[in-house]
């Protein structure tokens, strides 16, 4: 359900993080948290290598809006605060170990003794996380070579790298003006910094010399009753394998894609009922269809009143529990109520309907009154003033003037 509309307008000095994650600046930290999982797995190097600026963007953005600190440091300040508090540039962390974080591959210690995890988003319906399901699902990750046994070559065709000798670096000396120069050193690129290489007529064909090949795998994913978005499943030890390393994992993270009828709110559904006039005042029974085919008959007797946007709820209706999934939360309905148009009724019958309806209070109309007109409120007139240069001091004096739009 919404639970912030239009009057919950946040100033902030700048929007640029907020626009990265695609979040809006009162969004919740479980917005900001789903925004960055979505965009990361999308953006990550090994899915797509030529977008690792974006990538970053995505990880300093994160970083700062997901730390209440930060976040309000920025909100007040913009990025010359965050610069300013000491995290400029090489002090954000790296984009990978916010990644590795975020999606539990250990950091970068752990990086260096496991293999890397495989990460990898599954689209599920609501349906999938209330009635439980199974999937497979087919990755790439990277194996051992077989042929050389991880060795990359023959038996003792490793030899010292005669392009760094060994070092795994290589200088360059760069003349930078008259009589200066600057030594620069880099990973040496004939032995990715190893330091020893195979010699080319010695390497394994199978790999080219790489020690691991692609494999596909296929995997069944049990996604169990009551999961939720963004959960993870982490299947130990079928991720990436190095030699020498134990392999890393595959880590599912579970993308939920969002429901026509139902809205899920931790193990509670939600959603949204129109009913008529008549069926407010007078009574009324009505169907729901669960995710599971079951029919539901509710009923509302004749003599209690429903009050537009009133919820009422059906105990053990919402989602099973994770732990137990003969338990349900609640499900929770909203109601609409659906009044009649204009006219609907002649004119001269509406007092037969007033004479039923409680009676209206009366007003004193005295001659020093104001008369003024009342006309349509277009919420799209109203929402213009807040779009562009919006959060700006004078938010106060509009909120008040704001049309309901519901
Ligand atoms: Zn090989
Ligand atoms: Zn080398």
């Amino acid at each position: 359900m919404e639970s912030r509309e239009g009057s919950d307008i946040k100033m902030v000095k700048e929007t640029a993080y907020y626009d990265t994650l695609g979040v809006k600046p009162n969004a919740n930290p479980n917005e900001i948290k789903k925004a960055y999982r979505k965009l990361a797995l999308k953006y990550h190097p090994d899915k797509n290598p030529d977008e690792g600026e974006k990538f970053k963007l995505i990880s300093q953005a994160y970083e700062v809006l997901s730390d209440p600190k930060k976040r309000d440091l920025y909100d007040k300040g913009g990025e010359q605060a965050i610069k300013e508090g000491g995290m400029s540039g090489s002090s954000f962390s790296s984009p990978m170990d916010i990644f590795d974080m975020f999606f539990g591959g250990g950091g970068r210690m752990n990086r260096e003794k496991r293999g890397k995890n495989v990460v990898h988003q599954m689209s599920v319906s609501l349906g999938d996380l209330y009635s439980g399901a199974s999937r497979e699902l087919a990755l790439q990750r990277n194996i051992v070579c077989d042929k050389c046994e991880g060795r990359g070559g023959k038996k003792g065709a490793v030899e010292t790298c005669p392009t760094c000798e060994g070092r795994g670096i290589q200088v360059h000396v760069m003349q930078i003006g008259p009589g200066m120069v600057q030594q620069i050193q880099t990973m040496c690129s004939d032995c990715h910094g190893e330091g020893e290489r195979i010699n080319p007529k010695d390497r394994c064909k199978h790999c080219s010399g790489s020690k691991v090949v692609r494999d596909k795998k296929i995997l069944e994913v049990d996604i169990k009753k009551g999961m939720r978005d963004g959960q993870k499943i982490v299947i130990h030890g079928e991720g990436d394998q190095e030699p020498g390393l134990e392999p890393g994992d595959i880590v599912i993270v579970l993308d939920q894609r969002d429901h026509e009828l139902f809205h899920r709110q931790e193990d509670n559904l939600i959603m949204k009922m129109e009913i008529q006039l008549v069926e407010a005042l007078c009574g009324f029974k009505k169907n729901i269809e669960t995710m599971d085919g079951r029919i539901l008959l509710i009923t509302f007797p004749p003599g209690d009143v429903i009050k537009q946007g009133s919820l009422k709820s059906i105990q053990n209706e919402g989602m099973p529990l994770q732990r137990d999934p003969f338990e349900k939360g609640v499900l929770i309905i909203q109601f609409l109520v659906a009044f009649p148009e204009h006219h609907w009724l002649p004119l001269d019958r509406l007092p037969l309907l007033e004479a039923l309806l409680p009676p209206r209070e009366d007003v004193l109309v005295t001659d020093d009154m104001d008369v003024v007109e009342l006309t349509e409120c277009d919420p799209r007139e109203q929402r213009r003033h807040y779009s562009g240069e919006a959060y700006q001091e004078d938010n106060r004096q509009r909120e008040g003037v704001q049309c309901q739009t519901s």
